[in-house]
């Protein structure tokens, strides 16, 4: 085809197959797309790539295609079949029905975010969350920032600034998303007092180190990685102990914000923040979108005074959350308290406690329809499958899944994970030893697993 035959913007508007293209978005919107459609093709032709006519109804097709994808909306939805359960880069815990309904009406409506409605005064907007984790873990008093490294730099600001905050070096942890505990205290203007070893660390050492410039005592949960072997950490209520007697508050980070005893459901324990309070520790923190179930946010809880002392704080202005993570969470902490069943409340744990029946009967019905859905090269197959919490909770903890694994006879994996990643909603696997596995531990329905796919496939 010579490029001087390809339609221009005005025939291609003023054809048939532009009409519904127009009903659906404003002209001027459409006639750029075009452009750019008409410019790709001419670029196309002169690189000898088109050989046949490209007709007015075939731009306005591409067109359409491209403005739909562009409009689609973001972030689009994605399956989720790593079998990583809170994923960070899919946006970690998916919230339950009822928080989802919470949010939604504070999102339309006016609501009493600030306001006492017996007093007519004006409230504080986190007030309801901290009655609520008063009920759930006995801390005093709480503060709910934008998650759980705000809070930690809000503590270390607060109580740690020009001083120094005692940690061992067995918790020197980063966290995913480049976020380094040493950083965070040299930022927030904190002297880091490293105690201790790598893989041991005594009550004796936290002694000898506190002085007159200690700002607070430290503990930070390692929750993404193990040391094991010859370990030993100074135990809780002792290092709670020495820092009553010193007068130092001591503050614990606690990562994934579990809010029970997962060990009763079979699964390893992580600690609770019910927990370190009764042991001792004047402070925690956690995460509100990884056990806890909720919406991304982080917590500060524990003695009043501290508290009160946060609040003080003119960081906390800037840190502070939005009322849609307010209504969120409090509905959230509500399912915690209230459901006699918090699997089939909080999707989080839901997800993690299904059962390997439940698993195995996915994963069967998933490979069957997508054995019909996909060309003949493909071969399927359920395949044992470890998942795991993810976010950091519990990194040694392999949870026993089911996976559908993708094979084509001359497609590696890497190929098969493109395809699915292509399709709409994208479908996001791992690849394990080669080969590319559907694992169906975090995915809803089995017809999730088989998306429209992009083009024809081979
Ligand atoms: C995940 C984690 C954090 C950070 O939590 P965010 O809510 O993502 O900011 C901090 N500390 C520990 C121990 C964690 O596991």
């Amino acid at each position: 085809m010579d490029p001087r035959e390809l339609p221009g913007v005005d025939a291609v508007l003023s054809s048939e197959a532009s009409r519904p293209l127009l009903d659906r978005w404003p002209r001027a919107l459409l006639a750029g797309a075009l452009r750019r459609e008409i410019e790709e093709a001419r670029h196309a032709i002169l690189a000898g790539g088109a050989p046949s006519p490209i007709s007015c109804a075939a731009l306005a097709d591409r067109a359409g295609r491209r403005l739909a994808a562009e409009l689609e909306g973001h972030p689009p939805r994605v399956v989720n079949a790593t079998g990583t359960i809170l994923h960070t880069n899919l946006g970690r815990a998916p919230l339950g029905a009822r928080a989802v309904d919470a949010l939604v009406r504070a999102a339309s409506e006016p609501c009493a975010l600030e306001v006492d409605l017996d007093t007519g005064e004006r409230g504080e907007r986190d007030r309801a969350i901290a009655e609520r984790l008063r009920a759930i873990t006995g801390a005093e008093d709480a503060v709910v920032v934008n998650n759980a490294a705000a809070a930690l730099l809000l503590v270390v600001d607060t109580l740690g600034r020009r001083r120094e905050v005692v940690v061992s070096r067995g918790e020197m942890i980063e966290i995913g998303g480049a976020l380094r505990l040493p950083d965070v205290l040299e930022r927030a203007g904190a002297t880091l007092r490293e105690v201790g070893t790598t893989n041991r660390t005594r009550v004796e050492d936290y002694a000898a180190a506190i002085g007159r410039r200690t700002g607070f005592l430290l503990r930070a949960h390692p929750s993404n990685y193990r040391v094991t072997g010859f370990v030993e950490g100074a135990p809780l209520p002792a290092l709670a102990a020495l820092a009553r007697e010193r007068a130092v508050p001591l503050v614990e980070d606690l990562g994934s914000g579990a809010l029970v005893d997962l060990s009763t459901f079979g699964l390893p324990r992580e600690p609770l923040p019910a927990d370190s309070l009764r042991d001792g520790t004047d402070l925690v923190v956690f995460s509100c979108d990884k056990l806890l179930g909720g919406p991304q946010a982080g917590i500060a809880a524990g003695r009043a005074d501290l508290v009160a002392r946060l609040r003080r704080n003119p960081l906390r202005r800037a840190l502070r959350v939005d009322k849609l993570v307010v209504a969120a969470l409090a509905a959230t902490l509500d399912a915690w308290r209230g459901a006699r069943d918090p699997g089939a409340e909080i999707p989080a744990l839901g997800l993690l406690l299904r059962p390997m029946s439940l698993l195995d009967s996915l994963a069967q019905e998933a490979c069957e329809r997508l054995r019909s859905a996909l060309p003949a090269g493909f071969r399927l197959d359920v395949v044992e499958s470890e998942a795991e919490i993810g976010s950091g909770a519990q990194p040694g903890a392999r949870l026993p899944s089911r996976a559908v694994v993708v094979e084509h006879a001359s497609l590696d994996a890497g190929r098969i994970a493109e395809i699915f990643r292509a399709a709409r909603p994208a479908v996001l696997g791992r690849v394990a030893r080669e080969r590319f596995l559907l694992d169906v531990k975090a995915v809803l329905r089995a017809d999730d697993l088989v998306p429209a796919f992009a083009g024809p496939l081979p």
